[in-house]
């Protein structure tokens, strides 16, 4: 039997493209490894939104490099962005696909069974979306499932929509028989991803947008917790917080990334919308009947951010007051439309903003955790942290919640179960309880 290692980078649509490559591999009967030196076919699905995550994939390539007689593949978005060009930066590698080209994996991989020496699915050309009848999820209870995949929008610091070609939504017939697939096998947290799920438009005749797609997954019997990830403010609609009122599975959790508090820094991100625009979005948010977590992601230093817009950038967290954010300084990516702004900000600018940015967001979130302690919240259990001798369970808001039990429980009595865990303390990044439930 073959065997191959996967190692992934990214996103979480990047995590769940690998579940649907080993789901592939497997049903050509290849076995999954632990590590690159025993296996056969060793892949690399890959990330480029970053200068730093593709420096990372090209230092793993060239760490196995003197791999003989393997066969190697780059998968994902540097595959896509970089195509051949990898055949000459790293000459071992055998297999080039871009996640575009992910339905046509099979046939490429009777190609490099064959015996074929470079392999390459680049074609940005497809209107399939990568479905497999065999998925394989590690996580037993949290299941991902891919509603839309591509990008039409083109914002312009972006490389997504050149390495994962254009939108295309699966059928609504198909997400909900997964979604009730999943459940039937124990999955009781469903995440909906796509680069843009909010612009979902089930292509049968069902016609429904996201918000329709979003309720009915979450009246799915067994279902208990309903995530989606991402979302963009354009194309977010007061439907979808509707939606999350009427629904109890759905999750109180909503990332959306606003990117600038600026709105002349949104202008040149060509992110289509204003400041205005999204803080209305959040006032629908926070108008919900449901306590919804917000969280979101920031650039600094985009080409052409003052002081001025960056300070609005800082105003705005104290107006919004996130549970998250992911930040980071802007780095110029090939092909995307900022190319051509230059990047003027010196790294040390951009890294002084970055760290005034997390400061301030650190505090917002000490503040937001704090005002939960004496609460009671259901977590989710989703292990246990042996050196602390503390559980980990999440909340509905997505909190990480550490707690002790009530009395020593082993892990499969443990793992996967619903309980009322009461906060007794607050950090910036997580919460710890106590669950007096006797499990
Ligand atoms: S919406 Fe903008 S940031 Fe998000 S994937 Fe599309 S182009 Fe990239």
């Amino acid at each position: 039997m073959k065997s191959f290692y996967i190692e992934t980078f990214g996103c979480q649509m990047n995590v769940h493209d690998s579940e649907k490559v080993i789901g592939t591999l497997e049903r050509r009967g290849y076995a999954q490894v632990q590590s690159p030196d025993e296996a056969d076919l060793v892949l690399f699905n890959t990330c480029s939104i970053r200068d730093k995550a593709e420096q990372k994939v090209f230092q793993r390539l060239n760490e196995n490099k003197r791999a003989k007689g393997k066969v190697i593949g780059v998968l994902g978005c540097v595959a896509q962005q970089e195509g051949e060009k990898i055949f000459e930066k790293a000459p071992h590698v055998n297999l080039v696909v871009g996640s575009a080209s992910y339905p046509k994996l099979g046939e490429l991989l009777v190609q490099i069974e064959r015996g074929d020496r470079r392999v390459t699915g680049l074609s940005l050309d497809s209107d399939d979306t990568f479905e497999t009848p065999m998925t394989r999820r590690d996580n037993p209870h949290r299941a991902y499932i891919t509603i839309i995949e591509g990008c039409d929008k083109s914002c312009a610091y972006c490389v997504v929509p050149f390495t994962r070609g254009h939108e295309r939504s699966r059928t609504s017939d198909s997400v909900m028989n997964e979604a009730r697939q999943l459940a039937a096998v124990g999955y009781s947290e469903i995440q909906l991803l796509g680069q843009n799920v909010n612009s979902y438009r089930d292509p049968s005749p069902a016609g429904w947008n996201f918000a329709q797609l979003l309720e009915a997954v979450g009246s799915v019997q067994g279902i208990r917790r309903v995530r989606f990830t991402t979302s963009h403010p354009r194309d977010f609609g007061k439907d979808i917080v509707d939606a999350i009122d009427r629904t109890e599975t759905l999750c109180n959790m909503v990332h959306l990334p606003v990117q600038s508090g600026s709105t002349h820094v949104l202008a040149a991100m060509q992110r289509q919308y204003t400041r205005d625009e999204y803080m209305r979005r959040i006032e629908w948010l926070k108008g919900s009947k449901r306590s919804i977590a917000l969280s979101t992601d920031i650039i600094v230093g985009f080409p052409g951010e003052t002081e001025e817009d960056f300070q609005m950038t800082l105003d705005l967290l104290d107006q919004v007051e996130y549970d998250s954010i992911f930040s980071f300084k802007y780095s110029p990516r090939p092909n995307t439309g900022a190319l051509s702004l230059g990047d003027h900000i010196p790294e040390e600018e951009k890294g002084r903003r970055l760290t005034m940015l997390q400061e301030k967001q650190r505090a917002i979130q000490i503040r937001r955790n704090s005002a939960l302690v004496g609460t009671e919240q259901e977590v989710l259990v989703e292990g246990f942290n042996s050196s602390t001798g503390q559980w980990i369970g999440r909340t509905s808001q997505n909190r990480v919640l550490n707690f002790v039990a009530a009395r020593q429980a082993l892990r499969e009595e443990m793992i996967g179960k619903y309980l009322p865990v009461r906060v007794t303390r607050a950090g910036p990044n997580s919460l710890a309880g106590e669950c007096a439930i006797a499990v």
